[in-house]
């Protein structure tokens, strides 16, 4: 059997077969007329007995039966049985379908001559020659298929396997011990010789030899042939002659020659005989719970391989298969018995239902030849159409790395905005594209948790056992605010307001100085509280905590270390005085942010201040009125209380009632006039809560707002006081009104040899679609930026204290008052 490593899909059909079932009866010149008679439609079998007069006058003995079957075989020529019984199941076999015929009956009942017939004589040749001759005919009337066919012989005796084909030259591995093996693509039998055959003329050859091999093998091997199971297989295989077509069908025919299904005991059989008929009759009994097994769908489990009949047949029993059972009988009234066995066997198997299936495989070789002529031509197509359509420098080819680089780039580019758009070009660009987004996209998810993680420690949010332990050493307080943040008082504890006013510069670079020379001198100068505002402003609530003021203050003394160890050399020259008032290394952060308080951000501060307030005292107000709610509910439950008393009092004394009020006591009104009055001040009460709290989440969202831009603008300002040096500066002032801090560090850093060329060159590269569009670019940059900063300076300036600035306001969806 040849095994196929190609995809395998079965083609369910939707109408459901039953098995089909025949009886044959042997002819014999003692028939018994009175005993066995065929219905007109000669579909039907009846068996009549004499009752047993031995039995006595009591006798429940069963005298009739009637069996019916898809035809009666009576008296019929080899020619009449093939038409009938194999004819439909070999031209289905042809088509795809598998197709398995059976002879059961008898020692002698006449399944050889039905299965094989007579070698000698042509006329009487049995199904076996008769379905190879048909095979061959239909192969010759479908010249659009090549169709091989392949066959096997096998016979199983006493549970052994033998090939009856081993005499011939087989190219396979014959030496093998045959074992049944199941794979994916279906069950063999492992060591068979599976036989090519051409012509008719070689598969009778090889059925002769098989029949010659099967005698033989009962003479010289003590095997009688009606012991054993004889299994004939016919395997075809189509494929369809035009190369288009990757489909192709395999079935199978087996026609098997049951052993005798004689009972043991009857002949008085004993050792060996004995021993066989056990295994015939366990094997026969075997097949039949496997096939009603297969015909009943709720079964899942088939019982194939208690024994090697079943396990060699499992794909070619009932299930997706056309069966068909032929019963020999004897006709002879002394059979009687076997008789009605073998009837009884057939009308069973004659209710189970099969579903014929097609095994459609597809020939991976050719599907790929296939697919591969279909891709070139489409690749014509495309080009034809690509130059149509002026896109002939397309190409569809798998990127390489280069190209992929590239398009990385590109996104980059455009996430950093120095790009508009990335063109389309293809369906492989688009996909890379999208690719890279999710390449920079999880890279940049990378960076900043690295970046968090080495300035702070996280906590996650759900992880309650930490947050406890961090609110019990003290890191945080129960709202999540750290510990030293002076909660509406707003920043700068500690440190000395600058008399400088914004924007002097030179005045406040001195002062800054000062202040580095400072913590040169004395390390951790800083206030705690003082470092730790700058936490607080960056720090999101409750989720990270004190580390940074570590990492902060850390930074300081080693940025002062430098400081102290490269002291600038005072010079005459002024633009080397100019540099004197800067310092050499940057402030450290906190200091600085102090500073900018006082300073630039001074403003900003105030209003982040006062909103603070606004939020702390709606909060203390909020939680007022909570005290007042929780107070208000416990008198109204003692009001209740004594309600209850009085209520209950009155109805042991018993109750007055006048025209149908109830009267009470002064007491009881006194109490329900109070519990009504407590009830409305607690809706009163609670509505103010209510109120309360929605102010607070309000207050909250700007405080936290205002924190940001007092960090933002702290950010730029640092920038353009500290981190860009004012060589650059001043040119690029002169040019416009753009604020430099806004700009990333990266692409200024290299301006500090005051050249204007280089930033129009770093500017080309940030804009690389084409160095034309610099210019206007630049333009509309400046504009932005202008418009953007003096919106916003103006509405922090415009505001009276406490009012919000007005950029908070557009985005709030209702005119809130916070005053
Ligand atoms: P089984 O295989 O069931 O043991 P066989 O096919 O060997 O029985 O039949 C036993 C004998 O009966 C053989 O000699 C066979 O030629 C003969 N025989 C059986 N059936 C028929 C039939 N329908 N017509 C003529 N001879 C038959
Ligand atoms: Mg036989």
């Amino acid at each position: 059997m040849k095994r196929h490593k190609n995809k395998q899909r079965i083609i369910k059909m939707t109408t459901r077969k039953k098995v089909h079932t025949y009886v044959r009866v042997k002819p014999t010149d003692e028939f018994a007329y009175e005993m066995i008679t065929f219905g007109e439609d000669n579909k039907s079998i009846d068996i009549h007995i004499k009752k047993d007069s031995r039995r006595g006058i009591i006798n429940n003995q069963q005298t009739d039966w009637s069996f019916k079957l898809d035809g009666v075989l009576h008296d019929a020529s080899q020619d009449c049985v093939y038409d009938t019984v194999a004819k439909e199941v070999v031209a289905q076999a042809l088509d795809g379908y598998n197709g398995t015929i059976m002879c059961y009956g008898q020692t002698g009942a006449g399944k050889t001559y039905t299965m094989t017939g007579t070698t000698e004589n042509y006329k009487h040749r049995g199904i076996l020659p008769r379905a190879l001759q048909q095979v061959f005919r239909m192969i010759e009337e479908r010249p659009t298929h090549s169709i091989t066919v392949r066959v096997s012989y096998l016979e199983i005796c006493n549970e052994a396997l033998f090939d009856l084909l081993s005499t011939l030259p087989y190219v396979g591995n014959s030496d093998t011990p045959m074992s049944i093996v199941e794979s994916p693509q279906g069950i063999f039998v492992k060591g068979l010789s599976v036989h090519m055959t051409g012509r008719e003329e070689d598969a009778f050859s090889l059925l002769f030899e098989g029949e010659t091999n099967r005698i033989i093998a009962s003479h010289t091997m003590n095997k009688n042939s009606s012991r054993s199971h004889c299994i004939f297989t016919i395997y075809i295989e189509a494929h369809s002659r035009s190369l288009s077509d990757e489909k192709y069908i395999t079935s199978k025919i087996n026609l098997v020659d049951l052993a005798g299904s004689e009972r043991v005991g009857k002949t008085g059989s004993e050792g060996q005989i004995l021993k066989e008929a056990t295994y015939i009759n366990k094997s026969l009994s075997f097949l039949e719970q496997a096939i009603i097994a297969l015909g009943d769908r709720r079964r899942e489990h088939v019982p194939f391989r208690q024994c090697k009949l079943t396990h060699a047949l499992k794909d070619s029993l009932g299930g997706n298969c056309n069966m068909v059972i032929v019963a020999n009988i004897y006709g002879d009234a002394t059979q009687l018995d076997e008789t009605l066995s073998s009837l009884r066997f057939a009308s069973r198997m004659k209710l189970i239902t099969t579903e014929p299936s097609i095994n459609e495989k597809y020939d991976a070789e050719r599907m790929v030849k296939n697919l591969e002529k279909e891709l070139i031509l489409l690749k014509q197509e495309l080009a034809i159409h690509d130059s149509l359509a002026n896109r002939a420098m397309v190409t569809y080819d798998p990127m390489d790395e280069i190209q992929i680089a590239e398009i990385n780039s590109q996104v980059r580019r455009y996430l950093d905005g120095s790009l508009d758009e990335i063109d389309i070009i293809n369906l492989r660009q688009i996909q890379e594209v999208f690719n890279q987004f999710r390449v920079i996209l999880s890279q940049q998810e990378e960076e900043v948790e690295a970046s968090l993680r080495r300035k702070y420690t996280l906590i996650n949010k759900n992880d309650f056992a930490t947050i406890t332990a961090v609110n019990k050493a003290g890191l945080v307080d129960v709202e999540g605010n750290t510990v030293g943040e002076t909660d509406g008082q707003g920043f700068g504890l500690g440190v000395a307001p600058f008399s400088a006013k914004p924007g002097k510069k030179g005045k406040f670079k001195k002062t800054f100085r000062d202040i580095t020379g400072a913590s040169t001198k004395k390390e951790g100068l800083l206030s705690p509280a003082s470092a730790k505002d700058v936490d607080s402003l960056s720090t999101s609530r409750s989720q990270l905590l004190s580390s940074s003021k570590e990492a902060d203050v850390k930074d300081a003394p080693s940025h002062d270390r430098e400081a102290s160890s490269s002291e600038p050399v005072v010079s005459d020259s002024p633009k080397e005085d100019s540099h004197t008032t800067r310092p050499g290394t940057p402030p450290p952060k906190p200091s600085a942010f102090e500073e900018f308080k006082n300073e630039r951000g001074s403003e900003i501060n105030r209003i982040f201040k006062q909103n603070k307030t606004i939020l702390n005292d709606r909060r203390k107000k909020a939680s007022e009125t909570a005290q007042r709610i929780n107070s208000i509910k416990k008198e109204i439950d003692s009001t209740k209380e004594a309600l209850d008393v009085q209520k209950t009092f009155r109805e042991e004394q018993g109750e007055y009632e006048n025209k149908g009020l109830m009267i009470i006591d002064e007491e009881e009104f006194l109490l329900i006039l109070k519990l009504k009055e407590l009830k409305k001040q607690y809706r009163g009460e609670y509505q103010d809560l209510r109120d309360l709290k929605a102010e607070i989440q309000y207050c909250q969202h700007l405080v936290d707002q205002c924190r940001q831009r007092l960090l933002t603008e702290f950010d730029i300002w640092y920038k353009e006081s500290f981190l860009i040096h004012e060589d650059v500066q001043a040119p690029l002032k002169a040019k416009g009104s753009i604020r430099l801090g806004l700009l990333p560090l990266s692409k200024l850093t290299s301006l500090a040899e005051d050249d204007e060329d280089k930033f129009g060159q770093i500017q080309t590269s940030v804009l690389p679609d084409c160095p034309d569009s610099v210019p206007f670019y630049n333009a509309r940059m400046k504009l932005d930026q202008k418009q953007n900063y003096s919106k916003t300076m103006a509405s922090f300036q415009n505001k009276k204290p406490g009012s919000i600035p007005s950029v908070l306001k557009e985005k709030s969806p209702s005119d809130y008052n916070l005053r």
